[in-house]
């Protein structure tokens, strides 16, 4: 299928994204797919005062009724799944295994959010006063601005926007300018949905085209009541301040460095198979990727061994091939920060095995790499920072505390597993003493979340939680309501004041 085909299978016109000043590439060729225009400080400003003006509308709209438009929203991608998963992987350079599995995770989040538009509960709470009742009712929060990485260039734009429509807030979607096309593509999937409502809906969906200048600008403005961001650490240190600088509402879901305890009496076949899928799997750049192993002394040289096994085996090439297992790196930025990475490693003691360029000739202007896997005398700097490659740290631990103050002592705090057939052991994991991250499973890699969850994580990951659970709240002001259906005025704790 060409290019254009599936720009059009999206209700795309190819012709218009071909007419930009800034080039988009694929990571699979490092070839041209389109050339896009940057939205100016002019073009923004219209766009959330449009924004703005939706919001006034659309929180009038009863929440079932905006659930529906989110319903048709999911049939939309259920339609156009094969052809959204193919541009997810053209664009990112995910397998296409993993862009179906995006599309499917934005189908999950619609059901959820259709499910949810019928609740939205508040609590009621007993009142010490006669006669009085009280409560908490949730209303929409307002503008919303999601600010999202290529890796996850679809799905987690998706757990934002079918949360916050459903809440009664207009959403404005600044993609990673690496990945603007297939933003383009949901766009379009969403205004068939709006279409097929019927009615005359606010603009309720914009997208924003630009880099950290624009980025900055969202995050600027008053007139954006929350900044959803997901990104690396560095952009969240840039951006929070800005954000809660005009006390707005932030959500982060930065960098995480996810580790696996393996313990002795895991069951090493299955931690070999989570191990290869979290740790090579969209070539380790995923926020959940597994970077950090911590194998008990005892299982380390078996371990390894069968891992290293595995990894001669993974099929490296186009994410378009059935065969492949692992893509390409994003860009050739991505290939030198892995090398670079893996050089600061070595030099800090560490035994790489991997980790070269592969299929330079088939692929000049592409960064396809061998996974890495790199053994460690300890935690090193190197270890403690998230390097968006596949390299995998091994790290050797004696006592299962020990392993536990290893897997925490690092700055981010996003996802964590153990492997461990002890119930005692997976307990402690999962204790107040335990793993210090947003996610921690027992017997299943860090990565692959389900959408039911609440997903985030901890310390320099931002503390944000996107996706199942209560994570709706985040697009959505509290208020607690005292009425008072008795004909006296009683003062809470007692107090009396004045004649009365
Ligand atoms: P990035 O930080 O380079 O960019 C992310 C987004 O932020 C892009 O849209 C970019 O244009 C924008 N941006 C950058 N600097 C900004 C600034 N100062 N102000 C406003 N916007 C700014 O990240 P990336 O390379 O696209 O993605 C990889 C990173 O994202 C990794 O660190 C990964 O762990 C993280 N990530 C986290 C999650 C999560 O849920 N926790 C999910 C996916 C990716």
């Amino acid at each position: 299928m060409t290019l254009d085909t599936l720009l059009g299978s999206l209700h795309l016109d190819p012709a218009r994204l071909k007419a930009g000043a800034q080039p988009v590439r694929s990571p699979i060729d490092g070839a041209e797919v389109a050339r896009v225009e940057f939205d100016t400080g002019q073009s923004l400003d219209a766009k959330i005062a449009r924004a703005a003006a939706a919001f006034a509308a659309w929180r009038q709209v009863p929440a079932p009724r905006r659930g529906e438009l989110i319903r048709l929203f999911g049939e939309e991608l259920r339609a156009h799944k094969e052809a959204l998963g193919r541009l997810v992987t053209l664009e990112s350079g995910k397998i296409l295994q993993e862009g179906l599995g995006e599309v499917q995770e934005m189908i999950d989040i619609c059901d959820f959010a259709v499910g949810l538009s019928r609740q939205l509960y508040g609590l009621t709470i007993a009142s010490e006063r006669p006669g009085h009742r009280m409560m908490e009712t949730w209303h929409p929060l307002g503008v919303c601005a999601v600010i999202s990485a290529f890796n996850f260039p679809v799905a987690v734009w998706s757990w934002n926007f079918a949360l916050a429509i459903v809440c009664g807030d207009p959403v404005l979607w600044k993609p990673s300018e690496k990945t603007p096309l297939t933003a383009f593509a949901c766009q379009r999937l969403f205004e068939r949905a709006a279409e097929r409502l019927g009615g005359a809906l606010p603009v309720l969906s914009q997208v924003v085209v630009g880099g950290r200048e624009i980025g900055e600008r969202l995050a600027d403005d008053a007139r954006v009541a929350l900044v959803s961001a997901t990104g690396s650490c560095r952009m969240g240190h840039a951006l929070a301040p800005r954000v809660a600088g005009r006390f707005g509402r932030l959500l982060l879901e930065l960098g995480g460095n996810n580790g696996m305890i393996v313990a002795p009496s895991a069951d090493l076949e299955l931690a070999v198979r989570a191990i290869l899928f979290s740790a090579v799997g969209t070539a380790g750049q995923r926020c959940t990727s597994l970077r950090r192993l911590i194998v008990h002394t005892s299982v380390r040289e078996t371990l390894v061994g069968r891992l290293k096994g595995a990894y001669g085996q993974v099929a490296v090439g186009s994410p378009l091939d059935a065969g492949t297992l692992m893509g390409p790196l994003v860009d050739q930025a991505a290939f030198e920060a892995m090398q670079e990475a893996l050089r600061r490693a070595a030099g800090e003691g560490g035994q790489v095995s991997g980790g070269e360029r592969l299929l330079a000739r088939d692929y000049p202007d592409a960064w396809y790499v061998r996974p890495a896997i790199v053994e460690m005398p300890r935690q090193t700097e190197t270890v403690c920072e998230e390097t968006f490659a596949p390299i995998l740290y091994v790290m050797a631990y004696d006592d299962f505390g020990e392993a536990i103050r290893l897997h925490n002592a690092v700055p981010q705090g996003l996802s964590s597993c153990v492997f461990t057939n002890d119930v005692r052991e997976a307990e402690a994991f999962l204790s107040a003493e335990g793993s210090d991250c947003g996610i921690a499973n027992v017997n299943i890699g860090p990565s692959g979340a389900e959408i039911g969850g609440a997903f985030g994580g901890e310390k320099e990951t931002g503390g944000g939680r996107e996706a199942g659970s209560d994570a709706w709240r985040a697009y959505m002001r509290r208020a607690t309501n005292t009425v008072n259906y008795s004909k006296e005025l009683p003062l809470a704790q007692g107090i009396t004041f004045g004649a009365g």
